[in-house]
């Protein structure tokens, strides 16, 4: 099955947000083993979108629409198929109750147009809307499928997720069980990575293994289609096995574990509060941890001491020793560490101090980065050099911080 994704909004061809929906549908589509052959995006207007739907019925079996399902007059994709297709749009009840109920509980007046989101496809199967008020649709003719989801990603995700995904599993005639697991790595790069596990990756059917890298983290998907949920788990450790055989060293978590998780979870374990000393990072390790629901265990806080009268001021680091080493430097970095580990009696501290980029700082080259970490034993002070853009450095940054704390 091939399939064509038609995002539609004007907001997209003015650039005012990016087509991540396209994106995630693509990642999904692929674990069904339908190929997307485009995507294509189109503004709010009848006529173009008509166009494109008859481009894509040329070049695809599958077309997935996203937008323009709501209530405002630009909202249009609905009106425009139905009229392509010779049918009409008719009530779903469930769909205006939840509206209605909605509106009630809102303690709001439901205006004439909001009804106009509860109507539907005549003859078309309805995707609840767990998170919005518009459902989604999946229309079927002798030739082509059809479906269409809302606009924001906070209710097309989680509908074609839950809702349209097994519909067309169950449609493909392919098993009704598809799990996923997904194995998160950190310290090694995605070329290497794929290179240590390259006939592998080439001789899976099923599971299939699918890397992906981002902000300086590789995961591996291993996703696995049979008929019983036992034996789709079977076929996913197996292959988890073989592959942390060969980078099992590189591996942090799984699923929705983050670094920052991970760092919660050990130093919860281990009943031990953490500090951080920001220079570079201007407080986002702390804001990094304090994501994680339950930080408030561990973190207790720290300074942000971004230039070095603070460095001097808040934290006592000696004038001699900025002068002397630089504030990019493992003398700064360590001392940061200590002192903040100190200020704020805390079993382990970071210190994060470096050149974010564009420019140098002093003789040190953009991407120099200095981390210190403190415990009561020992304080070490890590050297990176990073290439990225400034903002990317700064994030690199972070999570090189939290790998050594979880190493
Ligand atoms: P609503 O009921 O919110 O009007 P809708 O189904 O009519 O939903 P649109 O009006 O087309 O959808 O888009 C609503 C919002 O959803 C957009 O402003 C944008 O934030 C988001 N959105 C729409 N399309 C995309 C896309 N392709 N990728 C990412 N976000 C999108
Ligand atoms: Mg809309």
């Amino acid at each position: 099955m091939n399939a064509e994704i038609i995002a539609v909004g004007s907001e997209l061809l003015l650039g005012q947000i990016t087509n991540s929906n396209a994106r995630f549908l693509s990642n999904h589509l692929a674990e069904l083993g339908i190929n997307v052959y485009y995507h294509t995006v189109v503004g709010d207007n009848s006529e173009r979108l008509k166009d494109t739907i008859n481009i894509a019925e040329n070049r695809a079996d599958l077309i997935i629409f996203t937008g323009g399902l709501g209530p405002t007059k630009d909202d249009l994709t609905k009106e425009t198929i139905a009229r392509h297709l010779g049918t009409t749009l008719e009530m779903d009840h469930e769909a205006l109750d939840s509206i209605v109920a909605f509106f009630e509980r809102a303690g709001r007046a439901m205006t004439e147009n909001n009804k106009k989101q509860a109507l539907v496809l005549k003859g078309s199967e309805v995707l609840v809307n767990h998170h919005g008020m518009a459902p989604g649709m999946l229309y079927k003719t002798e030739t082509h499928t059809y479906m269409l989801l809302p606009g924001p990603p906070k209710e097309m995700e989680p509908m074609f997720q839950y809702e349209a995904k097994p519909k067309l599993a169950k449609l493909l005639n392919q098993a009704d069980v598809i799990l996923s697991h997904v194995l998160r790595f950190y310290g090694i790069g995605e070329a290497e990575l794929e290179d240590r596990i390259q006939d592998i990756l080439e001789q899976q059917t099923n599971p299939t293994i699918a890397p992906l890298a981002s902000d300086g983290e590789v995961t591996l998907r291993i996703t696995a289609k049979t008929n019983t949920e036992e034996q789709a788990w079977k076929l996913i450790e197996e292959a988890k096995a073989t592959l942390l055989e060969r980078v099992g060293d590189y591996l942090y978590g799984y699923d929705n574990d983050s670094l920052a998780s991970k760092a919660i979870d050990l130093l919860r374990e281990q009943q031990k509060t953490i500090s951080a000393a920001e220079s570079l990072t201007a407080g986002l390790f702390q804001s990094e941890l304090a994501a994680v629901a339950g930080a408030s265990w561990v973190l207790a806080g720290g300074v942000i001491t971004y230039n070095e009268e603070m460095k001097i001021s808040q934290l006592g680091i000696s004038s001699e020793v900025l002068a002397r080493f630089g504030v990019v430097s493992e003398e700064t970095a360590v001392a940061m560490a200590q002192a903040v580990r100190s200020k704020f009696n805390t079993d382990i501290s970071v210190s994060l101090t470096g050149a974010a980029g564009p420019d140098a700082h002093g003789d040190q080259p953009a991407g120099t980065v200095w981390i210190g970490i403190a415990t009561e034993e020992e304080t070490k002070a890590y050297r990176l050099q990073l290439s990225g853009m400034r903002n990317t450095n700064r994030l690199r940054a972070v999570k090189l911080a939290l790998s050594y704390i979880i190493r």
